[in-house]
Parts: C-alpha cells; sequence; structure tokens
C-alpha cells in the first residue's frame, strides 16, 4: 500500500469512530465561522480543557465579528489574558476589521479568502473552511500529522516544509468531500485523545488501528520523525515592582514585537544585586527606601527563555515614563503572564498594605 493509499482508506472507520465518539464542544455543530474560526485560534499550543473557559467568556462578551472589530484593545486583551501570544488577539481583531471595513461583513467563504485574513495560515484556513462551509480541504496540525505520519509509517521529518507540503498533498486527496470537516474534526479528536503525542498511543482502542502501518511495524510509539529544535536563547532580567503609597509602577510595551501593546514591569537586562538594582531605578527617578521580597521568575517563549530576577520594593520618586496603578487599576491591565508570579506578589503587598491603611510612603530607611 502506498501512503496514498493509505491515508485515502482511514476515512471510512474514522467518521464512523467520531459518530459514535465526538467530543461535544461549543463551537461545534453551530456552522458558525466566526465560532470555529475564534476557537481554533485559542486552540493553537492550548489543550482544549484550558481553552473552554476563555472561549466561553469570549463569545458572552463579543458574540460576533462586528463586536470584535469595535472592541477596544484593554479589554481584548484582557479577554485573551492567560492565554499567551498576544499577538493571535491582535490578528483576530485585525481580522475582524478588514471583514467589516472591506467586506461588507460578509465573513470569507473559501479556503483561498480566509488565507488572506492576518493570522489566518493553511490550518486555520482549513479548519474553517471545511468545518463552517463544507470545503473538502484538509486541517492539518500537528495532531493531524502525528496520525498521519503513523498510520502510512512515514519516517521523513515532519518539521521539514518539504515533508509537510507533501503531507498537505497527501491528505488533500484523503479529505472525503461529503464530509470534510466531520473528518478533520476526528483526526484532531483522535489525536487529542487515541493516537496521543509523546510515544504514547493508545493502538488498543483506535478505529485506524488494522489499517496502521507504524503500529504493525512496532514503530507508532518513535513516531512521527521531528529532528531537534535550536536551543532557546536565554535571556537574564532584573524586574522592578516598585510600590509607593499603595500603588505600582508598570510601563506599556512597544505595539510590535514580543508581549506588543501590554503592560508590563519595568526591567533591565542582568541579574543585579541590590546595589546595581538601586542604581538602575534611578534612571526613572525612582529612589529605593525598602527592599521588601526578592523573587525569581521564568518564562518560556518559542524561543526565548527569560529568567528573571523580581525586586518588590518601596520607593519614592516620579517614575518617569512609568505609569503608576492602584490595585484596581491594575486589574483592568492586561500583564502577559510571563509576568504573573510578580503580579501576585504586588497586588499582595498593595492588599496588605489596604488592609494596614497605608497611605503615605513607608518610613523605613533606605535598604541598600
Ligand atoms: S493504531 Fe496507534 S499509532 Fe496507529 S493511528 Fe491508531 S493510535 Fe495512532
Amino acid at each position: 500500500m502506498t501512503t496514498q493509499e493509505h491515508l485515502n482508506a482511514i476515512a471510512a472507520p474514522l467518521l464512523a469512530w467520531y459518530d459514535e465518539n465526538r467530543r461535544d464542544l461549543p463551537w461545534r455543530g453551530t456552522g458558525d465561522p466566526y465560532k470555529v474560526w475564534v476557537s481554533e485560534i485559542m486552540l493553537q499550543q492550548t489543550r482544549v480543557a484550558a481553552v473552554l473557559p476563555y472561549y466561553r467568556r469570549w463569545m458572552e462578551a463579543l458574540p460576533d465579528v462586528a463586536a470584535l472589530a469595535a472592541v477596544e484593545e484593554g479589554r481584548l486583551f484582557k479577554l485573551w489574558e492567560g492565554l499567551g501570544y498576544y499577538s493571535r488577539a491582535r490578528n483576530l481583531q485585525k481580522a475582524a476589521r478588514m471583514i467589516v471595513q472591506e467586506l461588507g461583513g460578509r465573513f470569507p467563504s473559501t479556503y483561498a479568502e480566509l488565507l488572506r485574513l492576518p493570522g489566518v495560515g493553511e490550518y486555520t484556513a482549513g479548519a474553517v473552511a471545511s468545518i463552517a462551509f463544507g470545503e473538502a480541504v484538509p486541517a492539518a496540525d500537528g495532531n493531524v500529522l502525528r496520525v498521519a505520519a503513523r498510520v502510512a509509517a512515514v519516517e521523513e521529518d515532519v518539521l521539514d516544509p518539504g515533508v509537510r507540503r507533501q503531507f498537505r498533498q497527501w491528505m488533500l486527496e484523503a479529505v472525503p468531500p461529503d464530509r470534510p470537516g466531520d473528518f478533520n474534526q476526528a483526526l484532531m479528536d483522535l489525536g487529542a485523545t487515541v493516537c496521543l503525542p509523546n510515544g504514547a498511543p493508545l493502538c488498543g482502542g483506535c478505529p485506524l488501528s488494522s489499517l496502521c502501518a507504524g503500529r504493525a511495524a512496532g514503530r507508532a510509539a518513535q513516531l512521527p520523525v521531528k529532528r531537534k529544535k535550536a536551543a532557546r536563547r536565554l535571556e537574564e532580567l532584573t524586574v522592578f515592582l516598585p510600590l509607593s503609597q499603595g500603588r505600582t509602577a508598570l510601563r506599556k510595551r512597544p505595539d510590535t514585537g514580543l508581549l506588543a501593546g501590554l503592560w508590563e514591569f519595568p526591567h533591565v537586562p542582568g541579574r543585579l544585586d541590590e546595589a546595581a538594582a538601586a542604581a538602575a531605578l534611578g534612571e526613572w527617578g525612582l529612589v529605593p527606601i525598602q527592599w521588601r521580597q526578592r523573587l525569581d521568575g521564568r518564562h518560556v517563549f518559542t524561543h526565548v527563555e527569560w529568567r528573571m530576577t523580581g525586586y518588590l520594593v518601596d520607593v519614592r520618586g516620579e517614575g518617569a515614563g512609568l505609569t503608576w496603578a492602584d490595585g484596581p487599576a491594575l486589574s483592568a491591565l492586561a500583564v502577559p503572564s510571563a509576568f504573573s508570579r510578580f503580579l501576585a506578589a504586588v497586588k499582595a503587598a498593595i492588599a496588605a498594605g489596604a488592609d494596614r491603611g497605608e497611605d503615605a510612603e513607608p518610613s523605613s530607611p533606605a535598604g541598600s
């Protein structure tokens, strides 16, 4: 059997299995392209269980494309907070505005048209076109590539762009024209619940086991083949968590690049001791008057890892270029999860100060 023949053979048993075992998800069965699109963007690198509360909250606040196009950026980021990769939320809104302003509110209904939306790649275009519009195109994400590589015992590197293009061609031919959306969702479900990643497929309960070449060859756990990724760059940062009169100070990140447009605690490169940190605070016109706590933090992005040293510190001074926020104001700002440990410490310190009735600058002597 060729690879194509293997993949052509999966539709019938896969769809029969799906009819009995499909996951009941709020965006399914609606035929609403907006819901399918938002759910697929949220699900990128995030598990279904984690996405569900975000999805429900989002749909209550932004039930359609027009609402998404009109929402203010801070509110948009707040709805996305915790899902990471804020550029996705930004692209969702850009695409919604394109639909409203350039397409007269008509949602693009073909794979080719969907691909023109910001933030929509081959996978998302395939998912929306097949699920919401019945177009016979594949939606080949990592889950689907894994199942396909195992079923057809493909030993080539699935991270290679040429190999991925080849997979897309195979899957394009394997999608049944009468049920393309169900076929793609069935593959997603099988990849998420049976043909699991990291060498642990549950072949005993798999509807494709009798035709799975990877299983027959004893290679299921080793497939798909992926070359090693380049190591992440490590960056050390010293992060300041300034406190003054029940407030803390933050700054807004630039409108482009990593974590664009979000709020962050001021930081400088390197791992500074208190003396060097005091000098760095001086750049913002802040003077440390009590070092309260030193906290470590770590956050892993796709290409870079931040190793952070945080200083919770009482200060005096204006904080040039910084924005001061009290507890409620802080809760309304979208602060990326990279700073979540620091954010929790700052909120607790502000709340504890409020409980003690602090409303003036601390009177303790300078720490260093
Ligand atoms: S038989 Fe095993 S390896 Fe093959 S598709 Fe099913 S779960 Fe995956």
